[in-house]
């Protein structure tokens, strides 16, 4: 296990990923009845912007750090109050110096009721992650392989909620990890929602994954793709994709308010573009 998030927290994918992340996390919100979180890939949970790792790579600049310094009009500015939260709790003297990862952020949007399960592999980030959470009843952290959660884990007590698989793409046949995760995981628990997060680099490998899932016998399937320039001859890391199974019934047209502006926020060369298709819609395809 090579891959540290340090060097990439904050930039254009994490920035979508974590949008998307809080709307769902706020959809739950609507009702009282209590939900899990389950983030099977959790990272170490808070980044420090000035790291030797995140300064080699600057990869912030280009994502929170526009976000930051936009003006924003008012009803995306609603739409991205709770990540934005998130963040400004992580940064309490102002400016943006720490940014925080997904189990931060669900954390912070977190009502009483509600319970974030948190698993890292890396002994030492899940070490890093459970001293972040000493003492919090409300999160659970634990070493393990994220994979494996996707049985035993499920369907949570709480039978409400959502799993977010963030893996690291680090190893040949994480698409394919990602779709057999999936399947499984929705054979335990079809209700719940799922997010799982992907790169737009090889896009090969992407549309072989789009169709794997479209097969897979699954209902509502959304794919959220969003890109900050046009496609590269060859693979290079143009954009960021988040599959939402079971998502609420708001978010897309609520992606239509989000996308276009934080295309304009994000764009790096060109047109950036992004757009929300069904997979599969209310009859599973298979
Ligand atoms: N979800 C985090 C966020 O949004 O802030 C970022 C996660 S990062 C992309 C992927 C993480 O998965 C890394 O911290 C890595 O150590 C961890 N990891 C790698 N293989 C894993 C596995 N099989 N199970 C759980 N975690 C794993």
């Amino acid at each position: 296990m090579n891959y540290r998030h340090a060097y990439h927290a904050g930039n254009f994918a994490d920035v979508v990923k974590h949008a998307v992340l809080a709307r769902l996390v706020e959809y739950l919100k609507r009702k009282d009845k209590a939900f899990r979180v389950i983030d099977t890939h959790a990272g170490i949970g808070l980044y420090d912007l000035g790291s030797e790792e995140a300064q080699k790579t600057g990869e912030w600049h280009d994502g929170i750090g526009r976000l930051v310094e936009a003006r924003l009009p008012a009803d995306v500015e609603n739409l991205l109050a709770p990540y934005l939260d998130a963040v400004r709790a992580s940064n309490p003297d102002g400016g943006i110096e720490r940014y925080p990862g997904s189990p931060l952020i669900v954390r912070h949007l977190l009502r009483k009721q509600d319970r974030l399960s948190a698993i890292e592999l890396h002994p030492a980030d899940a070490r890093t992650l459970a001293a972040l959470f000493d003492g919090d009843f409300q999160t659970r952290v634990t070493e393990l392989d994220g994979w494996l959660a996707l049985g035993a884990h499920l369907p949570p007590k709480e039978k409400r909620g959502l799993v977010l698989v963030d893996p690291p793409f680090e190893k040949e046949g994480e698409f394919a990890r990602l779709a057999d995760g999936l399947k499984r995981a929705h054979r335990r628990w079809p209700g719940g929602m799922f997010a799982l997060w992907y790169p737009i680099k090889d896009r090969k490998a992407v549309a072989a994954f789009r169709a794997a899932l479209a097969d897979a016998g699954i209902a509502k399937i959304l794919d959220i793709a969003f890109e900050i320039r046009p496609p590269s001859p060859e693979p290079r890391f143009d954009g960021t994709g988040m599959v939402v199974v079971n998502p609420p019934y708001a978010l897309e047209a609520e992606l239509r308010v989000l996308m276009p502006v934080l295309g304009k926020i994000l764009v790096q060369d060109g047109t950036a573009r992004w757009s929300a298709e069904w997979l599969a819609g209310e009859a599973p395809a298979a």
